[in-house]
């Protein structure tokens, strides 16, 4: 049996919500998440809510078809994830937010549990597939991270897939920027006055911010763990700006010996809470369960400081726990019997 443990809320810190789903042979398993936010009932239409639906089962099959084969965990992150990346829904590849240049500049990662190894990039502007980037940064460099023309130089030597910036033009996220600007003015104002304005009103961040970035986290047969995410950041984050989505440690991790991570949210909190090793290291050193370590993560270095957002993490033996303080995270896993679940709300 292995648990699939739900979510931990900001408005029901005690109802989380789980289950076990039985597994009939040695676990293999996929678990992504498209972003969390504000994600209710009210505020997303039926249509689109099919969309996500379809969009998280699609990412889930591509990846579970990885694992079925006997695939790596890492080469079923890297499936998973480009399906999100080539589907305009999300604020990762295609659907990318802008900054507040009008720039799309992408940030992803990647960590093998095996061997310790991981790639990133961030602001990348000519990758189709940063998460193929990042893994590139990974197995064919000797560092962790490039970054902007660097990590542009990187994808035309290894001759990965580019185009041009306006593909990432989407006019949703044009919009999104749009509305940001007006209400966000106070907040990119840099002058010394309102330096800490991310941690003091995070809420404001959200109100154009739907979120979006993607992740995913696997085991394979051999009893691999990895992680990787990738996004576009934050609408009308300013020039430079590097969220925790390709930070090791922060946005993304895995380890055998413990879990494999995702994170998404304002990135900012999980920077600073080294979100994704802290439930590593609850887990290492203070031996607790997947489920316990997520939960005293979220509430100490997220829900106690105002930081907002989520993460999916997946052990070594199988244990899922999806973990948000938001109304919501698009998320879903598959197992060894390949049928995707995929999930929206808190309920
Ligand atoms: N964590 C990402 C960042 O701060 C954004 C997100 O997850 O929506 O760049």
């Amino acid at each position: 049996m292995v648990p699939i443990v739900g979510a931990t809320s900001l408005l029901a810190q005690a109802s989380s919500d789980t289950r076990s789903i039985p597994v009939d042979s040695p676990a293999f398993s996929l678990v992504v998440h498209g972003g969390s936010g504000t994600i209710t009932r009210a505020t997303v239409t039926p249509e689109l809510e099919a969309q996500y639906r379809s969009a998280i089962e699609r990412a889930l099959l591509a990846g579970h078809a990885v694992l079925h084969a006997g695939g790596s965990s890492t080469d079923a992150v890297v499936a998973a994830i480009r399906v999100f990346e080539d589907d305009p829904l999300f604020n990762a590849g295609k659907g990318a937010v802008f900054t507040s240049e009008g720039k799309n500049e992408l940030d992803a990662s990647i960590m093998d549990g095996k061997t310790h190894m991981a790639g990133a990039v961030s602001g990348v502007t000519t990758a189709k597939n940063p998460i193929v980037v990042a893994r590139a940064v990974m197995d064919k460099s000797k560092h962790v991270m490039l970054a902007s023309a660097g990590a542009d130089a990187f994808v035309k030597a290894q001759k990965l897939e580019q185009v041009d910036p306006s593909y990432f033009f989407t006019q949703h996220r044009w919009d999104q920027l749009q509305s940001a600007q007006k209400r966000e003015m106070v907040e990119l104002d840099f002058d010394g006055k309102t330096e800490n304005s991310y941690a003091q009103a995070p809420q404001s961040w959200e109100i154009d911010h739907k979120y979006g970035t993607v992740g995913a986290v696997a085991l394979d047969r051999d009893g691999n763990l990895a992680a990787g995410t990738s996004t576009g950041g934050l609408t009308n984050k300013l020039y430079g700006r590097v969220g925790d989505s390709p930070v090791i440690g922060a946005g993304t991790y895995a380890d055998n010996a413990t879990v494999a991570i995702s994170c998404t949210g304002t990135g900012e909190f999980f920077m600073r809470g080294l979100v994704a090793y802290d439930v590593a290291a609850r887990m290492k050193y203070s031996k607790l369960s997947v489920s316990d370590a997520v939960d005293q993560t979220i509430q100490t270095e997220l829900t106690d400081k105002n930081g907002r957002g989520g993460l999916i993490a997946l052990d070594a033996k199988g244990n899922i726990k999806f973990g948000f303080n938001t109304e919501g995270m698009y998320r879903g896993y598959i197992q060894n019997d390949g049928k995707p679940v995929a999930m929206v709300y808190r309920d």
